[in-house]
């Protein structure tokens, strides 16, 4: 139904009340939405399918959530979709008579399998029933046989949701929009067919826009503090949005979506911000994040992203007990987990500790420790301490927990405000090989605000003081072939920052400096791995920037750059700071791969355009009324 707002979510729908959601219903809307950029738009066209879920057939929400995400489970149970192309490519040849020569080489040409797969069954003239499978595993018989039932647009979104490659531009928050506009328009849990489901809504009336807003907001936090549908969808089927807070809360074994804090370039800017606010600096430690989770039963170790680190740090749960008095029987626990010299009792940096296995690894065979530097208590003993101020849950840290040489300690810290102070701390922390300050509230607006960046935690790093304030974390885009010695390989690369609100990736700069030759080889063999043969429709670039080659936004670079200046060529925050022009960066410079980040945790271009006003110069421009060309 194209007039999004008067849809019918049972007139409209394609299948009947009770009947299993047909996988076209989906598949259409998943195409509909690929071919719309509007954001609102898109959450219409979503809203409208999962009411047509809601009232025909609840039990297929939390599949048509999950395949809208093309997940399968929460992130920290580490089941992801992603099989093999080759493995796809046999299905689709098996089933539509065609060589793998061919899709292969179509899927080069086009870039995309999924649409391989729908054009390969279009075109597809007898039905090709396939020799006897014999040396096939499991694994092609069963996408071979729901290949050879797709039809139209079904084939594209199965194989691309298949190899974990959905990207039709749609972010989970506006999935979580459009599930509580559904709910608005449709509560879930009515008789059928149900009283409350006015087609003709005004949905733009201010009144009805509160209504949602604030559904949206309580599932918003309940995602926060308990990110996984598989408990949320039910609570909301059967008791509605609003009991969310009763039912999904903080709890230990699932992990919520850390606090971020936001850059600042000086001492002063920290001094401006928290006046007349008590404060404290703790040392910023530079290792990877560790949200430790204690019950009785066990322990579980969250990595930024709520991926499931667990099984990388045995050396941490087996001696985590050392760590805590008796009276914890469950907490939440914000650390740093953080490499350390055992010999000379000191911190080592991130480079040594990123050498440690990822997963499964061994506790005897473990070369480099780990001390775990413990900043924050967000749990204690069944309650949540999340909406208390920083002071109190800091004192019930120092109670419950305690200090085991090398292996646990508290982050240093000093409750001060003045500026001599702070500089000489800030001093101590880098000869403590720590990356600066991390500056938090500690009375007045200092709740543990989970999945945000808050103003009420700044970070102030040694580095960039006096630049930009904060290294960018950005996608590489493409890539352009080198000369010379670096012929066969790429020798620099089209970086791009996210745009939340339009969920593009926009062009920030080309890279080619702070690379050996060594990590030019390993970005090589890995990008060519994801060689795409057309940008995607929601990259943003100047057709000038054009690399040799594109790539899946699929890694996140660590970017350190000398300023941001505004560029006629680039598109990063187009239209927030100038209206035609974009922000780039000067002289950029590679640091480290970011594993622990998403493709859309990258910087956004929210945060460019504010690294960008926030340089001085650009401040005192704007003061005088000239602005930087
Ligand atoms: P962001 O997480 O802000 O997007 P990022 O991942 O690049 O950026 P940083 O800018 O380095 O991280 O700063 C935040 C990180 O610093 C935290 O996620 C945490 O892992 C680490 N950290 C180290 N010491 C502390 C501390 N005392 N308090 C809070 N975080 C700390």
């Amino acid at each position: 139904n194209p007039n999004l707002g008067k849809y019918d979510p049972i007139k409209d729908a394609a299948w009947k009340y009770k009947e299993r959601v047909p996988y076209s219903a989906l598949a259409r809307t998943l195409e509909e939405i690929e071919n719309v950029s509007a954001r609102l738009k898109i959450i219409q066209i979503l809203s409208n399918y999962l009411r047509s879920v809601i009232v025909l057939t609840p039990k297929d929400l939390l599949p048509s959530v999950y395949l809208c995400l093309n997940k399968l489970a929460p992130a920290y149970e580490g089941i992801e979709l992603g099989i093999a192309e080759t493995s796809l490519m046999k299905a689709i040849a098996h089933s539509t008579g065609r060589s793998m020569a061919q899709i292969k080489a179509d899927a080069q040409e086009v870039g995309d399998l999924g649409i391989v797969a729908e054009k390969s069954k279009s075109n597809q003239r007898m039905i090709f029933k396939p020799a006897r499978l014999t040396s096939q595993t499991k694994k092609v018989e069963k996408i071979q046989s729901m290949f050879v039932a797709c039809q139209d647009s079904e084939a594209r979104f199965l194989i691309r949701s298949l190899a974990g490659k959905l990207r039709i531009g749609l972010a989970e928050q506006s999935v979580i929009q459009a599930l509580a506009l559904a709910c608005a328009m449709t509560p879930p849990n009515q008789e059928y067919p149900p009283k409350k489901i006015d087609a003709s809504r005004d949905i733009s009336a201010d009144s009805f826009k509160a209504e949602y807003e604030k559904l949206a907001l309580i599932l918003k936090t309940a995602y926060c503090e308990c990110p996984s549908y598989d408990k949320i969808i039910p609570v909301l089927l059967s008791k509605g949005i609003e009991k969310l807070p009763e039912y999904c809360k903080l709890s230990t074994g699932i992990p919520l979506k850390p606090m971020l804090a936001h850059p600042t370039k000086g001492i002063q800017e920290v001094l401006q911000r928290f006046e007349g606010l008590k404060f404290t600096c703790e040392w910023k430690y530079d290792g990877e994040r560790a949200q430790i989770h204690i019950n009785e039963k066990d322990v579980h170790i969250f990595s930024r992203n709520q991926e499931n680190n667990t099984s990388k740090y045995p050396d941490i749960i087996s001696r985590i007990d050392g760590c805590k008095t008796d009276e914890v029987k469950s907490c939440i626990l914000d650390c740093e987990a953080v490499a350390w010299d055992k010999e000379k009792k000191q911190i080592l940096p991130f480079q040594i500790l990123s050498t440690r296995k990822r997963k499964d690894a061994n506790e005897a065979d473990i070369k480099v420790q780990v001390c775990v530097f413990m900043f924050d208590l967000l749990y204690l003993n069944g309650e949540a301490l999340v909406r208390k101020p920083f002071i109190e849950r800091r004192t019930l840290l120092k109670q419950h927990f305690k200090e085991v040489e090398g292996e646990c300690a508290f982050a240093t810290f000093l409750d001060t405000s003045t500026m001599e102070e702070v500089q000489e701390f800030l001093d101590e922390s880098v000869k403590g090989n720590c990356e600066g300050l991390m500056v938090k509230t500690l009375e007045k607006d200092a709740t543990y605000e989970i999945a945000k960046r808050s103003r009420n935690w700044l970070k102030l790093k040694k580095d960039y003081l006096e630049g930009v304030g904060d290294t960018l974390d950005v996608v590489v885009i493409g890539g352009y072939l080198g000369k010379g010695k670096r012929t066969g390989n790429y020798g620099g690369f089209l970086l791009a920052c996210y745009d939340k609100e339009s969920e593009e990736f926009q062009s920030i700069c080309k890279i080619g400096t702070g690379f050996s030759d060594e990590m030019l080889q390993t970005h090589s063999d890995f990008l060519k791995g994801h060689i795409i043969s057309q940008p995607k429709s929601y990259y943003r670039y100047d057709s000038s920037l054009e690399p040799d080659h594109w790539f899946d936004a699929v890694q996140v670079w660590e970017i350190k750059c000398a300023d941001l200046s505004l560029s006629p060529v680039h598109r990063a925050a187009l239209g927030i700071v100038d209206p035609e022009k974009g922000i780039s960066l000067r002289f950029p410079r590679f640091i480290r791969i970011r594993d622990d980040k998403n493709v859309e945790d990258a910087t956004s271009s929210q945060q460019v355009a504010s690294l960008y006003s926030n340089q001085e110069q650009v401040k005192n421009q704007q003061q005088s009324g000239t602005y930087a060309e």
